[in-house]
């Protein structure tokens, strides 16, 4: 077997969002980090085929356990302290979180949150949705009241505050029925596609290695087994650490972890410019939509709250999913030319002892030969990698510097709506 160079600090298989940003900031901390993808560019999967939603933990303030709500805040402490350095990462922090300009990696329009009122839910659901949206009001208030220059997350602590900030549906102009009230959140969209650039121009400018076309096969003490495109014989990395960073390929080397698989329906050009969540206790009465401007054109990106398992979706479920998503777009936003729409699917991996409740957060396990990260969100990578750093006893360290050289950007692959939304644009829209 050939062996593949000098030993190296880590091993990072997996060139996903998790894999590049745990790369990015071990690599800038002073680690010596070879990155290794199956795919030709990196971004290729799951991390190419979400709705690039922000997520600050406000969403999760109407859960009864404040769990979520504080790992989502502790990631904008994380965002805020060791990303600052990149001249795109564009969300500022005083008394409030907010962006500086209209282009980098955030947004700068915020996501509403529109809750069903109880006369829109089934009768098993009225009286526990009564206490969600009371709850709702009341943690929403709290979450805004939250001073964003002290450390976000040593502030938590739920208690009953003004129900400031509560607007109704019909300030935002949205046609939507049976609606409890709207409260404006600090979610945003992101830019996936020039976060993960920026983490890898930091990534090669502070000396990381890329490989792609390199399937890892095995991991072993001290080593992985990689079969490199071209190459006949497998070659042997040396590594004092293994990173697994793989997604949904994780069941290939995990019995313990699941994947769902959840549809995304893109349309152009865009029907709203407004991004919000209408908030329901039926999963399937649950839809949100995201307004990207992304290559000049504007479209909708619309999301809903169902997961099926990955491994029992035939082109059956996957139709009736399809003609779903249609139907309750058009409840929402009206009669619109289905032409014009593309629809795809998302994959999410789990660790299966906990799909119970469905962990929309980021994991490290040791294993011991090596150490499994699942980051629950592209949102979360930020305290993923900086968790991973204080994992292996390294503090992250706040400097960056970016190779700045325009074929970094060819290295990743665009976003599948991005994509999607340009074939829509040439096919049906075709400019004279
Ligand atoms: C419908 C849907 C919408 C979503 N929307 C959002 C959203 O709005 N906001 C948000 O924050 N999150 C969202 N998510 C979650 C987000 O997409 C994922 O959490 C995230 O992208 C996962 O990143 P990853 O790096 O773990 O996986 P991936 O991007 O899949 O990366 C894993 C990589 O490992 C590589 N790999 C696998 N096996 C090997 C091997 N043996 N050797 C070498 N390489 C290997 C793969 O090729 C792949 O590139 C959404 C999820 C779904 C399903």
């Amino acid at each position: 077997m050939a062996n593949g160079g000098a030993i190296k600090d880590f091993a990072v298989v997996g060139g996903g969002i998790a894999g590049l940003a745990i790369a990015e900031m071990l690599q800038r901390s002073g680690a010596s980090v070879v990155l290794l993808e199956k795919n030709q560019l990196l971004c290729a999967e799951a991390s190419a085929e979400q709705q690039g939603w922000f997520h600050t933990g406000a969403l999760y303030t109407a859960l009864p356990n404040n769990f979520f709500c504080r790992t989502m805040v502790g990631n904008l402490d994380d965002l805020v302290d060791y990303y600052g350095g990149f001249p795109q990462m564009n969300l500022r922090v005083d008394k409030h979180i907010s962006t500086t300009s209209r282009d980098g990696w955030f947004s700068n329009r915020t996501n509403f949150y529109v809750y069903t009122s109880r006369q829109g839910v089934s009768w098993a659901w009225k009286l526990p949705w009564a206490v969600a949206l009371r709850r709702a009001k009341q943690r929403m208030s709290w979450f805004e009241t939250l001073d964003a220059s002290r450390s976000l997350s040593h502030q938590l602590g739920f208690g009953s505050k003004p129900l400031k900030y509560v607007m109704h549906s019909s300030a935002l102009g949205l046609n939507l029925d049976h609606v409890a009230f709207a409260l404006k959140s600090r979610d945003r969209a992101m830019n996936t596609r020039l976060i993960a650039t920026d983490l890898l121009r930091s990534f090669l400018a502070s000396g990381g290695e890329v490989k792609t076309q390199a399937l890892v096969q095995s991991l072993d003490q001290g080593s992985v087994t990689v079969k490199l495109d071209g190459g006949e014989q497998p070659t042997r990395i040396a590594a004092r650490h293994t990173i697994l960073a793989t997604g949904k390929d994780t069941t290939a080397f995990e019995a313990n972890t699941k994947v769902f698989i959840s549809p995304l329906l893109v349309v152009y050009p865009a029907l709203t410019d407004l991004n919000f969540v209408r908030m329901s206790p039926h999963m399937d009465q649950t839809i949100n939509h995201i307004c990207h401007r992304i290559n000049g054109l504007e479209y909708s990106l619309i999301g809903n709250a169902v997961y099926h398992d990955a491994r029992h979706t035939s082109p059956e479920v996957q139709d009736k999913v399809r003609a779903n998503m249609l139907a309750m777009a058009k409840k929402v936003f009206g009669e619109f030319d289905a032409r014009s729409t593309d629809l795809f699917f998302g994959y999410k991996t789990e660790v299966s002892s906990s799909s119970f409740i469905r962990n929309y957060l980021y994991h490290i396990i040791d294993r011991g030969h090596y150490t499994l990260t699942l980051p629950g969100k592209f949102s979360l990578c930020f305290s993923l990698a900086a968790n991973v750093c204080r994992h292996f006893g390294i503090e992250p360290v706040k400097a960056v510097r970016l190779k700045d050289d325009a074929s970094v950007e060819a290295m990743l692959q665009e976003p599948m709506h991005s994509r999607m939304a340009r074939r829509l644009a040439e096919k049906h829209h075709p400019r004279s």
